[in-house]
């Protein structure tokens, strides 16, 4: 499959070389307002490719996107010193308005994948410029913040992440909530595992893994300036799921008619990814604290989309 990726930056870069490494695109075409970026890029991509896959990468216009089964939109701009996240959500949003347009002249048929932070809102904001069924523009959302609570829970069991079935709701940020009553280790709730390896969940150790979760980002971002490989491998990821039509669970963010009474507002729960884009959502048995946190998410996502000008 063509995928198409608007925004060659690091997060955009990122996605391009997972997909060339893991050979999950036939084809992968970097666009960016700036040329020699793109082109820069596409070059440094293809020259990893002929050690592991036969993926073509090259820069190019939006024409190039013509036939992209999937296109990732990683564009975006900086924060201006002083400048309000309100103010730079507008710019951004301004951003999409082109792209998005641009985007869908060449590629009508194409899966949007979100992956431009606050990516709740970029989705939302995708979803409602773009005119296209929910289903089919999918924000990145809490992927990576799933994989992390699943490498430490993990990590802390001894077992592989793969084998931990555990997920992070609601927003990509602050407000998220890691759903602890509801995760398993292969079929055993994680509580009653970590009893059986004598190495139990305390009240601690979920305070640790939560905020290792919630703030892995800032950690990075202040040790390297900004977060990229994860999220580019997380991208991936779902390329793959669509491109094969895997049928796969992920923890996405659509526009949803409804989340814990809140009504059309974009955030994660776990969804069955395919072919055509999200194929069901799922939503998971909560106690009463996460139906809590996660009421609390949707609502704090919802008046920050309501004054937007969309
Ligand atoms: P990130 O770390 O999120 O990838 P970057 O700033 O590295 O952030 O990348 C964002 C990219 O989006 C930049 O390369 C920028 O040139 C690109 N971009 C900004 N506006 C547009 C636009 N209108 N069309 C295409 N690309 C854009």
């Amino acid at each position: 499959m063509k995928v198409g990726i608007v925004g060659a930056g690091m997060v955009g870069s990122s996605a391009g070389y997972a997909l060339a490494l893991t050979g999950t695109a036939s084809e992968v075409v970097l666009v960016d307002v700036s040329e020699k970026l793109a082109i820069a890029q596409a070059e440094d991509i293809a020259h990893a490719t002929p050690f592991h896959s036969a993926t073509k990468v090259r820069a190019g216009d939006y024409q190039a996107l013509a036939g992209a089964g999937i296109v990732i939109l990683a564009c975006g701009v900086n924060q201006k010193p002083g400048e309000s996240r309100l103010a730079l959500l507008e710019r951004n949003a301004e951003v999409f308005r082109q792209v998005v347009g641009a985007v869908l002249a060449v590629a009508p048929d194409a899966i949007l994948l979100i992956a431009s932070n606050p990516v709740d809102i970029m989705t939302e904001i995708t979803t409602r410029l773009s005119g296209l069924p929910a289903t089919r523009v999918i924000g990145s959302g809490t992927i990576l913040d799933t994989a992390r609570f699943r490498s430490l829970l993990g990590r802390h069991l001894g077992i592989s992440p793969q084998s931990v079935h555990a997920y992070v709701l609601g927003e990509h940020g602050d407000s998220e909530v890691l759903t602890w009553s509801n995760a398993l280790a292969g079929s055993v709730s994680v509580a009653s595992f970590a009893e059986q390896v004598g190495r139990p969940l305390t009240p601690e150790l979920r305070a640790e893994i939560d905020d290792n979760v919630r703030n892995a980002a800032y950690r990075i971002i202040e040790g390297k300036g900004s977060t990229y490989y994860g999220i580019g491998a997380g991208l991936a990821r779902l390329v793959k799921a669509i491109a094969l039509d895997q049928r796969a669970v992920f923890s996405v963010s659509i526009l949803t008619p409804e989340v814990e009474g809140v009504r059309d507002v974009a955030l994660s729960v776990p969804r069955v990814v395919g072919a055509s884009g999200v194929i069901v959502d799922l939503f998971p048995e909560l106690d009463a604290a996460e139906h809590a946190a996660l009421a609390r998410s949707a609502a704090l996502l919802k008046e920050k989309t309501a004054s937007l000008q969309l």
